[in-house]
């Protein structure tokens, strides 16, 4: 089968390898339809980080069910699904607790077992999803980064009325705009550098934009009517992690979902809100709870067949898996704006 295999740093490789097999009772393996690049896929491109060298990459994804071990009764050949990548041990302490985005082993398809870059991929049963009739294979391919949005989202306090604050617009940014209206915010404000994707925030539900490059953010936010009850952090950029902190009103909550790829830095009056303010401070890890893989991941698939979380205008590029290390190599020089690229195997 075609595959798209990671060797070292920048060097990615299509190539025909064998295709997977049923080895155990719960496999199933699915014919990739729609996969997309994630952040964290660029970063540990120029990187590396947890791999085995020449492994199939990526790790978001949807598709038909090829063949089922034994004993698989939940989903059959020919079922449109996609897939939970992250796999966890059900064996620790946090496991135990039904706390999987905690797992002490956890990790993602694409790194240490073959991922989705290819023809074919196999999960367990267990991370497998169907999907409902009217969500189309390229939305159902984004079900793993808008439950790792929802993930943060109900780790919030957040009530119906609320004001929610997104820094940053790219996919996890516009996601979390959509998922701010579901949890009930009356109020989301976008913030991001880049014009092009405020104007897509704005499409997703984001009633007010404000580029940080072009006015003072600190006097953006004093002139609104309202005050910000949470502030999400969707960026990981040195440039976000400070400032985000600044957003919030006193007692207010900041949801940490950027992953940042250097140090950071902040000032020591950005720090200081923390305390001023006494700011709840919220870290969130992957998309994971119980039961296995969580309400994240249904709750996603319910709100992308009523339409609530609408992917297409989050996708720039859906293109052949052949292109795959032109594309990334393009992604991480810039050589051109992308927002969410695609491959279809
Ligand atoms: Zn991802
Ligand atoms: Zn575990």
């Amino acid at each position: 089968m075609k595959s798209l295999n990671l060797y070292d740093i920048e060097d990615l490789r299509f190539e025909e390898i064998d295709k997977p097999v049923i080895t155990s009772p719960t496999d199933v393996i699915i014919r990739v339809k729609a996969t997309g690049i994630c952040g964290s896929d660029t970063s540990r491109y120029k990187k590396l980080g947890p791999y085995n060298k020449g492994m199939t990459f990526g790790h978001e994804f949807s598709g038909i069910v090829d063949s089922v071990g034994s004993q698989v009764t939940t989903v059959t050949t020919g079922d449109r699904v996609t897939g939970c990548p992250a796999i966890v041990c059900h064996q620790c302490t946090q496991c135990e607790q039904g706390n999987y985005s905690r797992c002490e082993s956890l990790y993602v398809i694409g790194s240490l077992e073959p991922g989705c870059f290819a023809e074919f991929v196999k999960l367990p049963v267990s991370n497998v999803l169907k999907l409902p009739d009217n969500v189309n294979f390229t939305t159902a391919a984004m079900v793993e980064p808008s439950a790792v949005v929802a993930h943060g989202f109900y780790k919030t306090n957040m009530a119906p009325g609320a004001t929610v604050a997104v820094m940053g617009c790219g996919s996890i940014g516009l996601l979390a705009i959509q998922w701010a209206r579901i949890f009930g915010a009356s109020h989301v404000i976008a913030i991001d550098i880049d014009d092009q994707k405020l104007t897509i925030a704005q499409t997703l539900g984001a009633d007010y934009c404000i580029n940080s490059n072009t006015v003072d953010l600190a006097t953006a936010i004093d002139s609104l009517s309202y005050k910000i009850d949470v502030a999400v952090e969707s960026a990981g950029a040195l440039s976000t992690i400070g400032p985000v902190l600044t957003l919030p009103k006193k007692g207010g909550e900041v949801l940490l979902l950027g992953i940042p790829y250097a140090d950071i830095q902040m000032s020591r009056e950005q720090f200081e809100k923390i305390l001023r303010n006494e700011l709840n401070i919220i870290g969130s890890w992957n998309g994971l709870s119980a039961p296995f893989p969580g309400k994240e991941w249904s709750s996603t698939l319910h709100y992308m067949s009523t339409g609530e979380l609408k992917i297409s205008p989050i996708v720039s590029d859906i293109l052949p898996l052949e292109q795959g290390a032109e594309i990334f190599n393009a992604l991480i020089n810039k050589k051109r704006h992308f927002d969410k690229v695609i491959f279809t195997p």
